[in-house]
């Protein structure tokens, strides 16, 4: 008997057919004896459909209403999860984020989570109730108003539950079977994994994998939470996340042993098409001018990745600067740098938003040389140009011509050795 933590996401309560599926499966879990808390997502686009909502009546919706219009779309799902358990026979109970002691700072659509009182859920759990919480949603103790997480909240919200209740497992379930060594649909030879270390998943996370929300991973990496990533649409293990010290699951140890023989370097390919670039040309090539240009792109409140600074001409004394940030961070960064021009002293911006970034992700990298090696030759081979290189301790990430980027991954992907022997099979595949 364990405690079990499931999260599902909208597309897994996209209909009322589908919500009676996953009550299915969370009676299942309960037959077997299990106690089971659930933090469920808003059906389907819902989430979509309310921001488009906000802003058809307000240009700029005000940010409290705006959660709590937000916040809606998981108490309708978590109501009605409760209701199909019931009908089944099961004793089910649903709490909103702040009476799950969900408590965060009060940042509106981007709360954090500071504290995590389940105190009315473990009530629930003792009184052999299935706990139902609504994602992604939270309660500050100073405004006492409700705050969102940022998008793809509830996975975090099954996370701090897991770590609150020391679950035994974080269970994350969307559309596709688990963590893959690149995305099937740009890579169609990639494999399932059967474990990835936390490590390694952030990595993927930040780098473009879609299937689990970075500060997810994050919460249950710094908690000790293990997170078993899989699909509501089919029966198979999924892949498990493990923390440092985390033992393989007894379920799926034979499957993990044979494929840890094979002792991959690179644990995945992410790729990611959501970075632009922009170009400060004609800094003058003196001390101060990064500071001086990074701080007023951090200021403006975009999220600055690669860095990568020319070397500069000697006649001219200036060289370029260029950097990648998320697409949705580019305008406000160039108006932002725009605004500095006279005082930075650059002759100019340029803006690029046709990159595609690609990582190579592995721990084994730590001990083995040659990745990077094998990673140029393999861009070499296929003829895509190399724009930007940046590395951390277990990641190798390139920016290459977005037009060239699915081709580049299936290239890298074989020649790291990951191509699996059939096509992967992708359920409806959005990941959420
Ligand atoms: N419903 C929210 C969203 O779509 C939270 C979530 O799905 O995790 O972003
Ligand atoms: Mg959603």
């Amino acid at each position: 008997m364990a405690l079990i933590v499931q999260k599902y996401g909208g597309s897994s309560v996209a209909d009322a057919e589908s919500i009676k599926r996953v009550a299915k499966r969370i009676v299942d879990a309960r037959r077997a004896g299990h106690d089971v808390v659930v933090a469920v997502s808003a059906m389907g686009d819902t989430t979509d459909e309310l921001l488009d909502l906000a802003h058809d009546v307000a240009p700029i919706p005000a940010p409290r209403e705006l959660d709590m219009l937000l916040s809606s779309g998981e108490r309708i799902s978590m109501a009605l999860l409760a209701m199909a358990i019931h009908s089944m026979g099961f004793e089910a109970r649903s709490f909103t984020g702040s009476q799950a002691g969900m408590i965060t700072d009060g940042t509106h659509g981007a709360a954090r989570i500071v504290d995590v009182t389940p105190v009315r859920l473990r009530e629930a759990l003792d009184e052999g109730a299935i706990v139902i919480v609504a994602g992604f949603q939270g309660f500050n103790r100073d405004t006492r108003d409700i705050t969102t997480l940022g998008r793809g909240g509830s996975d975090t919200t099954a996370v701090a539950l897991a770590a609150a209740l020391q679950a035994d497992v974080c269970e994350i379930y969307s559309d596709v079977d688990g963590i893959f060594t690149a995305d099937p649909r740009v890579v169609p030879k990639a494999r399932k994994l059967e474990v990835v270390s936390a490590e390694e998943m952030l990595e993927l996370a930040a780098n473009g994998a879609k299937v689990l929300y970075i500060r997810a991973v994050e919460y249950a990496r710094r908690h000790g939470v293990m997170i078993n990533a899989r699909s509501t649409f089919s029966s198979g293990q999924g892949t498990f996340v493990l923390g440092e010290g985390m033992t393989v699951p007894a379920a799926i140890a034979a499957v993990a042993e044979e494929s840890a023989m094979e002792e991959p370097i690179v644990a995945g390919v992410a790729t990611d098409l959501g970075q632009a670039k922009v170009t400060v040309i004609g800094v003058p090539d003196v001390p101060g001018k990064a500071a001086e240009i990074f701080s007023v792109v951090a200021k403006s409140g975009a999220n600055v990745d690669m860095i990568v600074q020319n070397v500069s001409a000697a006649a001219t004394g200036r060289t370029d600067i260029s950097f990648t940030l998320p697409k949705s961070d580019a305008a406000v960064a160039l108006r932002a740098l725009a605004g500095e021009q006279g005082s930075v002293g650059f002759e100019s911006l340029v803006h690029d938003d046709q990159i595609g970034k690609l990582s190579v992700v592995g721990a084994g990298m730590r001990t083995h040389s040659g990745v990077s090696a094998t990673l140029f030759e393999a861009l070499s081979t296929a003829g895509v140009n190399i724009e930007m290189i940046s590395t951390s301790e277990i990641r190798i990430s390139v920016v290459v011509r977005g037009d060239d980027l699915a081709e580049a991954a299936r290239l890298v992907h074989t020649a790291f050795g990951l191509d699996g022997d059939v096509e992967a099979v992708v359920h409806a595949g959005t990941g959420r």
